[in-house]
């Protein structure tokens, strides 16, 4: 039985008083509410320490925005797992299509930042998902496909049993134009019959969430497909109430 997963990723937003205000609002909210599945925040890395604290004795969990690919030495700017998890992460989003887009991180070196991620023992949310212009073209699974293969080929199916997906069409990422439940679920579907082929275990075991402009709204109907475990938020995650709807909705 998958247990759903909310995450939110809050990017380069927030200062020491909003985070605080925002970390207040999730914590109360939560402890009233029924919520069940999983939470999580990934706050820019410099605000893990105090995310961290605040969040001590809440049910909410703590992941960061990327990973270096190194275990440590001579690579200025980097952060690596062993440091995140110091700070109390559990969880790494990997392979953010704004990395792929801005930062130019190619399949390959997503595959490393993967790798690194499970050498720290943290779960990585390893991010696939296509353009516009590649759905347009037909050619959405032949690009999660690529980008799967890039970390089976690397680390072996058996890797993904300690991971979690997240599928995001890179059209609906704070877009507000989100994917229809049913064209989610067919990449969901895929994915999962990929991975199936490889070791069934693996695929009916792996949380795949999705994300692309989910809210406190349509969150229901996405979270309702058979194959569509929870979340990766953005924008609806520095929102309090948007956030603990959403979280709600994959209860
Ligand atoms: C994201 O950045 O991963 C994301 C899904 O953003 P948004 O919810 O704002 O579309």
């Amino acid at each position: 039985m998958r247990r759903m997963l909310v995450a939110g990723n809050w990017k380069m937003n927030g200062s020491l008083e909003s985070i605080k205000s925002l970390l207040d609002g999730l914590k109360s909210g939560l402890s009233r509410s029924e919520v069940k599945c999983d939470v999580v925040v990934c706050p820019s890395s410099v605000y893990l320490p105090t995310v961290s604290e605040q969040i001590v004795d809440s049910a909410i969990k703590l992941g960061s925005q990327n990973i270096c690919d190194q275990d440590g030495g001579a690579y200025t700017g980097e952060i690596a797992g062993s440091m995140l998890a110091e700070f109390g992460c559990q969880y790494a989003i990997i392979g953010h299509s704004e990395r792929r887009a801005l930062y130019a991180e190619s399949d390959e070196l997503v595959a490393k930042r993967f790798a690194a991620a499970r050498r720290g023992k943290l779960t990585p949310i390893l991010c696939v998902g296509e353009l516009l212009e590649e759905r347009e073209a037909g050619q959405t699974e032949a690009v999660v496909s690529r980008q799967l293969d890039a970390v089976i080929a690397l680390e072996g199916i058996d890797a993904l049993a300690d991971a979690i997906i997240a599928y995001e069409p890179v059209w609906a990422i704070g877009t507000g134009k989100t994917a229809s439940p049913d064209q989610a679920q067919e990449v969901h579907a895929f994915i999962r019959k990929k991975l199936a082929a490889l070791n069934s275990d693996v695929a009916s075991n792996i949380v795949i969430q999705y994300g692309g402009s989910v809210n406190g709204a349509n969150a229901n109907e996405l979270f309702a497909m058979e194959d569509i475990d929870g979340g990766l938020i953005g924008g609806a995650a520095l929102k309090p109430d948007d956030f603990l709807a959403i979280c709600q909705a994959a209860t």
